[in-house]
């Protein structure tokens, strides 16, 4: 029989939304239930972020090793055993994955598998191979996650890869075709290129990563085209013809139709929001045409006790976004005013150079009619960054002109995604360019850049004139 179990929040996916989420909710004194129909950890630790960054920094390493000839060093004979790449790749996972359910039974928060589909506005049903199970609940937390988008004219499979799939790769492609240049596409188009890959990247607009400034992204393209890897932009992507060991997409750019054959086509053109079947019809809770889940700013739905978080609600789908509203959902929850504030988000992208933003652009200031000043400084004036043999790219600080205040700054350069910590606290914390100007930063350090592009921006940098 079926009697209901009962919990007081229940949480739906366990991903870096939905894990967090149950953990805070366990510490502020809740009866937790998490329910998972895949694997723990969600998207960003078994196919996203986590693997993603594992192949990133192994293929530096072999970058590193064959092209170190500048700094005196000669490296001969270095070869990839890639079955070894993975499988260090998988331990780094597995890893995480295995702490993730420490920490949840460690905070008392009940793990159940299954998938959960809500039957009303206080109970879901939770199906698994050879059973089903009602929880009841006070509140629950939604956090369901996305899923690679697919076109019609390459459908998953053969050799047209998702991202999962270029994450899992048994060897290394001598070609990749990569459609999509936004984050996802680039990064692991940069990771093969390290590897030896000829990659091909196929992009809509006009520019790959079109979230950052173009004198962010024409640095990342330079090195991507230096590493032998071919940008279209303006590129449509047509069809893909197969055979049992390759591809031959045929894409369009400027009215001219093209071909390229590769060993894997790996198609990244974005995300779509698991919301479409969880029975949300059940409950009334409303979505957008996207698919996505309204929310307000404490991340509650229009049904008053239930709650989304991550990639399935508005705003950028990335992992600490999703982690940041589970706080807020579970802090809602216990009767906390918490509420989201996105300015202090930063995005991050991984490729060579790194790119970095938070807060706001100079042309996101200038749109909302903010006075502000965008002070440079470059990775070529610093000492650490040319010791590292790595100094392309710069930071540039976005402060307000009437008070100095920081509200955003952008990095291109090695390290920016650690670098942009200290922008996204400066943020918070209300500092001036003058704080940060007058905190001492270790030399030599690539921290000392952002101390340098806040002396420009009073008027009095030290090491450029
Ligand atoms: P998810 O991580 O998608 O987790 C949702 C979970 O819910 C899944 O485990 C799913 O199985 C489960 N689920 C769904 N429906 C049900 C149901 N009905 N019942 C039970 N369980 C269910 N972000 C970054 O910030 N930095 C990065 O470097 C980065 N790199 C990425 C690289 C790649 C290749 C990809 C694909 C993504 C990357 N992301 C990155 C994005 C990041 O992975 C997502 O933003 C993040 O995982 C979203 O978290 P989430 O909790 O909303 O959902």
């Amino acid at each position: 029989g079926d009697f209901p179990i009962e919990t007081d929040t229940l949480v739906i996916g366990a991903g870096p939304g939905g894990y967090v989420a149950a953990i805070r909710a366990s510490q502020l004194g809740q009866k937790v239930t998490i329910v998972e129909k895949g694997t723990l950890g969600g998207v960003c630790l078994n196919v996203g972020c986590i693997p993603s960054k594992a192949l990133i920094s192994a293929a530096h390493r072999y970058e590193h090793a064959l092209h170190s000839e500048d700094m005196g060093i000669k490296a001969d004979n270095v070869t990839v055993d890639f079955s070894k790449v993975q499988e260090w790749k998988s331990s780094v996972v597995n890893k995480l994955t295995g702490g993730v359910e420490g920490l949840l039974k460690g905070n008392k928060v009940e793990i159940v598998r299954g998938e959960a589909y809500f039957v009303d506005s206080n109970s879901v049903r939770v199906m698994d191979e050879n059973s089903a199970q009602t929880y009841t609940f006070k509140n629950a937390i939604i956090a369901s996650g996305s899923r690679p988008i697919e076109i019609p004219a390459f459908k998953y499979g053969g050799r047209v890869l998702d991202s999962t799939g270029a994450l899992s790769l048994k060897e290394i492609p001598k070609k990749l075709v990569v459609i999509g240049g936004g984050y996802i596409g680039t990064e692991l188009g940069t990771a093969y290129a390290n590897f030896g890959t000829q990659v091909t990247i196929l992009e809509g607009a006009d520019e790959i990563l079109s979230g950052f400034e173009k004198q962010m992204s024409s640095l990342v393209k330079r090195k991507l085209k230096k590493k032998g890897a071919e940008i279209h932009t303006n590129a449509l992507a047509k069809s893909v013809e197969q055979t049992e060991n390759s591809a031959t997409v045929t894409f369009e750019v400027k009215g001219e139709s093209k071909t390229v054959e590769a060993d894997y086509v790996l198609v990244t053109v974005g995300r779509r929001p698991n919301t479409d079947e969880l029975g949300l019809e059940q409950v009334g809770i409303e979505v957008t045409e996207r698919g996505l889940i309204k929310i307000d700013k404490q991340c509650r739905t229009n049904v008053s006790n239930i709650y989304a978080i991550g990639d399935i609600v508005e705003g950028p789908p990335l992992a600490h976004k999703a982690s940041y509203e589970a706080k807020i959902a579970a802090e809602a929850i216990a009767g906390h005013a918490s509420e989201i504030d996105y300015l202090g988000i930063p995005a991050v992208v991984f490729t060579d150079p790194e790119l970095a933003s938070v807060g706001y652009t100079e042309k996101e200031a200038k749109e909302e009619g903010i006075d502000v000043t965008a002070s440079k400084f470059p990775f070529g004036a610093n000492g650490r960054a040319l010791a590292l043999n790595s100094a392309d790219g710069f930071l540039k600080l976005i402060t307000r002109k009437e008070d100095g205040l920081v509200i955003g700054a952008q990095i291109a350069g090695p390290s920016a995604s650690d670098m942009i910590a200290e922008l996204g606290l400066a943020i918070e914390a209300g500092m001036t360019a003058e704080d940060l100007a007058m905190t001492i930063h270790a030399h030599p350090t690539l921290g000392e850049i952002t101390m340098e592009a806040a002396e420009v921006a009073i008027g009095s940098p030290i090491h450029i004139v």
